[in-house]
């Protein structure tokens, strides 16, 4: 039976990681659950799976005499203490926003494995995440769950170094893929938070309608898989049925295909290198009869290219990417300032001298830092 931990239990990701586990119950004890303000949820979730500690990242809040039973822990320090001493061998790190960075780097340094959902954090801190990671041996520290990153894990297995020439990123391309400019001028937050094909959390799905999802996924990309930009590449996938692919030297790709359902990602993750039975629908490619694929339209999503700025500039770029995309999110959500403007702001924030960003402190400064500075740009467009 291994032990898990799952950050951001009460969530889209972390509620199906706990619906494998009740698929499963044999093959997981759960070591501790996190959630950031929802305290109720987490409560009845501590009832039923008895971990040995709690978190909730927001703040304090009453215990229920009930659940003295575990080791609550609050605030923003939570998830870091939990990571580094609470016993386990998995940490499932589905929060939302890099608010995980020590807690990953914690995970990793006392032993854990990583199953990673969460994409600022790598994002924002690939560079010291990264070189204590091993994806792929046996004893591997850090899986994937991003459907299309856990895609390319699965078409790399068995690869050589070097033996890719680019990674193909599938996106569904969103709620708006044939709007025009004018069109996504007036995209209100109700419309984009309606998703064709997957249903995610409130920041993913913005992010999926703008694309800075797979932005962030480009970025990610380059860390998880040692890539290239000039080797990281974006196709428009409407299905969502291919989840990405991975080109090699001899031109031969190798894709990964199934019906869209992060169950699959999050169980491979859980059980990797072994494969258990699906929890999810067949794929059954007759009754699909036909997949689209189409370059994205980078002058409506200027996401993509923004992405590949970031690269190209390094350092903290991908930290101040996605932390003024984290505060654009949230001022798009509160009506304070249209679709379109969340890549303004991005594109204001790679503009400026960034702070460097060589360790985790540093990161987590040039993360406030550009969250700072794309609240001030904000105001200054209202
Ligand atoms: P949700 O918004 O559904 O859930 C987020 C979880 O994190 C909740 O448990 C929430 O607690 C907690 N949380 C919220 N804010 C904070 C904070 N500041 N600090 C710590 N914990 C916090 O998100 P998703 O499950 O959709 O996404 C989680 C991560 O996985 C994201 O990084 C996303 O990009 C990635 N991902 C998600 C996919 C999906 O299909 N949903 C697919 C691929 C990647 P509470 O309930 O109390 O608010
Ligand atoms: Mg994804």
């Amino acid at each position: 039976m291994r032990k898990i931990s799952i950050l951001g239990a009460t969530g889209s990701i972390g509620s199906q990681a706990l619906s494998i586990v009740d698929a499963y119950p044999n093959k997981f004890s759960i070591s501790a659950l996190s959630a950031h303000s929802n305290a109720e949820e987490l409560f009845s979730l501590v009832r039923k799976y008895r971990p040995s500690a709690a978190a909730l990242t927001l703040g304090e809040v009453p215990i229920p005499k009930d659940l003295s039973f575990c080791s609550w822990y609050f605030g923003e320090t939570a998830l870091e203490k939990i990571a580094r001493d609470i016993p386990s061998d998995d940490v499932l790190v589905s929060v939302v926003g890099m608010s995980a960075l020590k807690a990953v780097i914690n995970a990793i340094d006392t032993g854990k494995r990583v199953l990673l959902a969460n994409k600022e954090t790598i994002v924002a801190g690939g560079s010291v995440i990264m070189p204590k990671c091993d994806l792929f041996s046996e004893n591997a520290n850090l899986i994937p769950i991003d459907s299309e990153h856990s895609a390319i894990h699965q078409c790399l297995l068995g690869a050589k170094d070097n033996a890719f020439n680019s990674l193909i990123l599938t996106a569904s391309g969103g709620p708006f893929r044939n709007y025009s400019i004018k069109e996504m001028q007036n995209v209100r937050p109700e419309d984009a938070l309606k998703h064709p094909i997957w249903d995610m959390g409130k920041k993913i799905t913005i992010d999926s309608a703008s694309m800075f999802n797979k932005a962030l996924e480009i970025i990610e990309a380059k860390w998880l898989f040692a890539a290239k930009p000039s080797q990281i590449d974006v196709l428009v996938h409407p299905e969502s049925i291919v989840h990405s692919m991975v080109e090699y030297k001899d031109y031969a790709v190798v894709a990964q295909l199934g019906v869209p359902d992060m169950r699959t990602s999050i169980m491979y993750a859980m059980f990797y290198p072994v494969r258990m039975g699906a929890v999810s629908e067949r794929l059954n490619l007759s009754d699909i009869h036909t997949l689209h694929f189409e370059k994205p339209n980078t002058m409506c999503f200027p996401s993509i290219s923004l992405a590949y700025e970031a690269l190209r500039l390094g350092g903290s770029a991908p930290c101040a990417l996605n932390a003024a995309n984290e505060v654009a999110v949230q001022a798009f959500l509160d009506g304070k300032i249209g679709f379109l403007n969340m890549a303004d702001t991005v594109k204001y924030l790679l503009s400026k001298d960034l702070p460097k960003a060589e360790n985790a402190d540093e990161i987590i400064y040039a993360d406030s830092w550009a969250r700072f500075k794309a609240t001030e740009y904000i105001h200054s467009i209202n």
